[in-house]
Order: structure tokens, then C-alpha cells, then sequence
């Protein structure tokens, strides 16, 4: 037996890590496992890489439009390797943190796979065994390839993409969510070809329709090719190229097939069936409200629990459960209200009900709309366009969901969040003093009379 613990978490991503902190901070004996690099998706490829890269892939936009404003520039080019050189330096300095932060709160870390072995006890890659009185599973999810068609293991996923040795030239992105329409919008400004594949007949669903077809114009402007309702049939090797036979008939050649078709919780070989673990039908880990299992001792946080997959969520999950377990106070999290972004250029925000699931559960439903010109444009010339949108409950004025597709729409969405979650009605948003000249100003200055729909029944 390497240890006798009170906790110990499986897997050293947003959640586990942030457990593990608090946790051993509320004095309990405790130690991560994790298999890979410290850091999870989140920073090692996910959220961080890919914010980095979106970076990158602005300064196109500001090249572009600074001529507008009297710069000119000549042979300004771009280097990937010297993208991911730097991206990798930075993810190793978080990882490196992470690691300071663990061992500064007094957590064990084993650099090993961990599996449960039975209950209370935890096996290690490396043959020792731990003794949990408690053990979290955080250990995340992982792409699935999710099209089962010839040729699909030359495609590569989220994971790989980062790190790709050359720079992809002609590149087809599958899938409509969140990574296919941040990786479609970011290749195409570094300058790739780009063409998008999706099933359905715009991407992101589940979003606000205005601002799904916000997404699909600002990304057909940026030299997408979207292809709705086209899938791939078929991928085979080509010489140095993917020759990607496509539903509609065509065949078109790239250079990589990017396939971003949703993520899968990481419970496979974990030992979870054995312990009498119930999981939902996709495999994630069912839990209750305090993140604790059917199975006493042990608990789940993070994407691995298939609740809302974003790293806020399961660093406040994360925190919750060490509160309730060693902290003498038990939290459940709240998953209303919880905002988010989709980093294309411009990027999306938003926090509350869509326009349509508004309407499907509130009898009158008021939409206040502003689809502007961003003063920006005026000078760039840029065909971007912003749009902003509240959904207001027509019955008690309190706003449902506001959306916003335009530059720094992510930053304000966090902050309408606090409102929201505080029940700010129309009312309180057109009391408040507008900050000129802004685009979230407008926010605030919606004062036509609103588009109101009541429910059928
Ligand atoms: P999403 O769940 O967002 O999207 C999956 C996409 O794949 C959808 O367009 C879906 O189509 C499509 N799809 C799934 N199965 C099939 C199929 N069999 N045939 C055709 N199309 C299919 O997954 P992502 O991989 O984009 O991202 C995974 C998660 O990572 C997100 O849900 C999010 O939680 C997180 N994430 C968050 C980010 C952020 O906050 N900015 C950024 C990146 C990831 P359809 O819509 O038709 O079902």
C-alpha cells in the first residue's frame, strides 16, 4: 500500500485539481492521480491552446482592417511552429503551476493511470495501491470519432489538431458545435482553406437561432465553405492529400479532416462497473446534486459527469464536493445561469433561454433585438455585423437570456450573468446608464417596442 488517504482524486484537470486543493486546505489527507500532464483539457488541449490560437488568428482581422484607420503593412506572414512552439511553452508553465499550487496544499501527486481495485482502494499504473476513505472521478472526457464511415482514422480530432507539424492548408472540419465552428473560424483567418461540414442546416444547435445565423454569415464572410446537411462517406489517402468523398456527391481533396463531433466521459477500464457505479447511458458517471454516486465514498465532477461540460462548472463542482466531504459545509452548485462563449471572430455570448426555449415554456415571450454596425466597421470597412438580444418573460418583465454575437460578446456575457441570476427584469436594464460609446451600451438603450409572441396553448 503506497498511501492511506481520505480523498483521492482521479484525474488532475480543472475539477480534480481544484478538489484535491481545497480538499487537502480543509485537512484532509489527500492525493491526485493523473495520467497524462497535469492540467486536463482545459489547458493542455482545450480552452487555453485554443484561446491562444484564436488570438492568432485575429491579428488577420486587424492587419486587414488597419488600413482603414491609415496603417498599411507589407509581407506580414504567419508561422505555425512558431504558434505551437510558444502555445507549448505556456501550457508547460500552467502545468508546472498546477503542479506548484497541489504541492504547496500539501496533495500527493502520482504521474500514473489510477483504476479502483475495489472499494476504498485504488490501484495504481505502477502496481502500488492507495487506500481512499473518499475517491473523486474527474477524469474528464475525450472526442469520440462519432461518423463510422471508410477511411475515418486519417481524420484527426481536437487533441491533435494543436500540434499538427505542418500547417494545414485545405482543411475540412466535421461537426457543428462548439470546437468545429472555433477551429473553422480560426484556420481560415491564418489562412487555410476551409470548408465545414455539419447535419444540420446551421451550426450550433441548441443556441439562439439569430445567433446561429449570425455565427454561419461571419463565418461564410471569413472564407468558409459551409456545408450543411453534408457529411463525409468516405476518406482515403491521396498521394500527400485526404481525398474526402462527400453526401452531396462531390469528392474534394484536403490536407486534414478535422472531426469535432461531440466528446465522450473518460469511465472505460476505470473499475466503476465493478464497484456497482451506476452510469447514464453515454457512460458518464450519475450523480446527485452534492456530486456523490449510488455507491458510498465515491463522487464524480467535471465532464466525466455529463452535466454542463465547461471548465467553470467543474472547478465549482470540484470545490462544492471538498466543501461538503471535508469543509463542514455542504454545497450543491447552482447550473443556472451559467454563461458561455463560442470563440469564433467576432465570438458569441450568451447566458440564459434561447429565444425558442423561451417561447416553449413562458405563455408571453418579449424579444428585444439590436443588429448593428460596429463603429469599428465604419472605418475598416469589415461587412461584421453585431447582434444583441434579450428575452424578457412578458408576464413579469424579468429577463430570460441575453445573447450577443459581436466583438468581446464572451466578456459580456460573464457579466450578464450576475443580473440574470439575480432576476434583472427589462426594467432594471433600462434604468441602468449607458457607457458611450460601447457596443454593450446597447444592451441598455433597446427601447422600441418589442416583438412579442404568446404560446399557442
Ligand atoms: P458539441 O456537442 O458542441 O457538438 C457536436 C457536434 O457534432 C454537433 O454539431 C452535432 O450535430 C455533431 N454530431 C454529433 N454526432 C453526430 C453524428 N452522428 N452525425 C453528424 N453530426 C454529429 O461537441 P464539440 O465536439 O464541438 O465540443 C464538445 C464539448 O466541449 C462542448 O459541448 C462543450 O461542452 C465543450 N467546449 C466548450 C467550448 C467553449 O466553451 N467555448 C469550446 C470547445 C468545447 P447536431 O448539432 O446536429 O447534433
Amino acid at each position: 500500500m503506497a498511501g492511506d488517504y481520505d480523498f483521492v482524486v482521479l484525474g488532475g484537470g480543472s475539477g480534480g485539481v481544484r478538489a484535491a486543493r481545497i480538499a487537502s486546505q480543509h485537512g484532509a489527507r489527500t492525493a491526485i492521480v493523473e495520467e497524462f500532464r497535469l492540467g486536463g483539457t482545459c489547458v493542455i488541449r482545450g480552452c487555453v491552446p485554443k484561446k491562444l490560437y484564436v488570438y492568432a488568428s485575429r491579428f488577420a482581422d486587424d492587419f486587414r482592417d488597419s488600413a482603414g484607420f491609415g496603417w498599411s503593412f507589407e509581407n506580414a506572414r504567419f508561422d505555425w511552429p512558431s504558434l505551437v512552439a510558444a502555445k507549448e511553452k505556456e501550457i508547460s508553465r500552467l502545468s508546472a503551476a498546477y503542479r506548484a499550487n497541489l504541492e504547496k496544499a500539501g496533495v500527493d501527486i502520482f504521474e500514473t493511470r489510477g483504476t479502483f481495485a475495489g472499494r476504498g482502494e485504488i490501484a495504481l499504473g505502477d502496481g502500488r495501491r492507495l487506500r481512499a476513505r473518499h475517491a473523486l472521478v474527474a477524469t474528464g472526457g475525450r472526442p469520440h470519432a462519432g461518423l463510422d464511415v471508410p477511411g475515418i482514422d486519417l481524420a484527426i480530432d481536437s487533441n491533435r489538431v494543436f500540434d499538427l507539424p505542418k500547417f494545414p492548408a485545405r482543411l475540412l472540419v466535421v461537426g457543428g458545435g462548439y470546437i468545429a465552428v472555433e477551429f473553422a473560424s480560426l484556420f481560415a483567418r491564418l489562412g487555410a482553406e476551409v470548408a465545414l461540414a455539419f447535419r444540420a442546416d446551421l451550426p450550433l444547435r441548441g443556441f439562439d437561432a439569430d445567433l446561429r445565423k449570425a455565427v454561419a454569415d461571419a463565418l461564410a464572410r471569413a472564407g468558409v465553405a459551409l456545408r450543411a446537411g453534408v457529411l463525409p462517406k468516405a476518406i482515403r489517402r491521396d498521394g500527400d492529400a485526404l481525398a474526402v468523398a462527400l453526401s452531396d456527391g462531390s469528392e474534394k481533396r484536403f490536407d486534414q479532416v478535422l472531426c469535432a463531433m461531440g466528446r465522450a466521459p473518460n469511465t472505460a477500464g476505470l473499475g466503476l462497473e465493478g464497484l456497482g457505479v451506476a452510469l447514464k447511458a453515454n457512460g458518464a458517471v450519475a450523480v446527485d446534486r452534492y456530486s456523490a454516486t449510488n455507491v458510498a465514498g465515491v463522487h464524480g465532477v467535471g465532464d466525466v459527469t455529463d452535466r454542463i461540460n465547461l471548465t467553470p462548472v467543474a472547478i465549482r463542482e470540484g470545490h462544492a464536493l471538498a466543501d461538503t466531504l471535508f469543509g463542514g459545509k455542504p454545497t450543491a452548485v447552482d447550473h443556472d445561469h451559467v454563461p458561455s462563449a463560442v470563440f469564433t471572430t467576432p465570438e458569441l455570448g450568451t447566458v440564459g433561454l434561447s429565444e425558442e426555449a423561451a417561447r416553449a415554456r413562458f405563455c408571453v415571450v418579449d424579444i428585444h433585438k439590436a443588429d448593428f454596425r460596429p463603429m469599428r466597421a465604419t472605418l475598416s470597412g469589415s461587412g461584421d455585423r453585431t447582434l444583441m438580444k434579450l428575452v424578457v418573460d412578458g408576464e413579469t418583465d424579468r429577463v430570460l437570456g441575453a445573447h450577443a454575437f459581436g466583438d468581446g460578446a464572451g466578456e459580456m456575457a460573464q457579466l450578464l450573468a450576475i443580473p440574470l441570476r439575480m432576476g434583472a427584469t427589462k426594467a432594471d436594464f433600462d434604468a441602468t446608464m449607458a457607457l458611450h460609446p460601447t457596443a454593450a451600451e446597447e444592451f441598455v438603450t433597446m427601447r422600441g417596442p418589442p416583438a412579442r409572441h404568446l404560446r399557442a396553448s
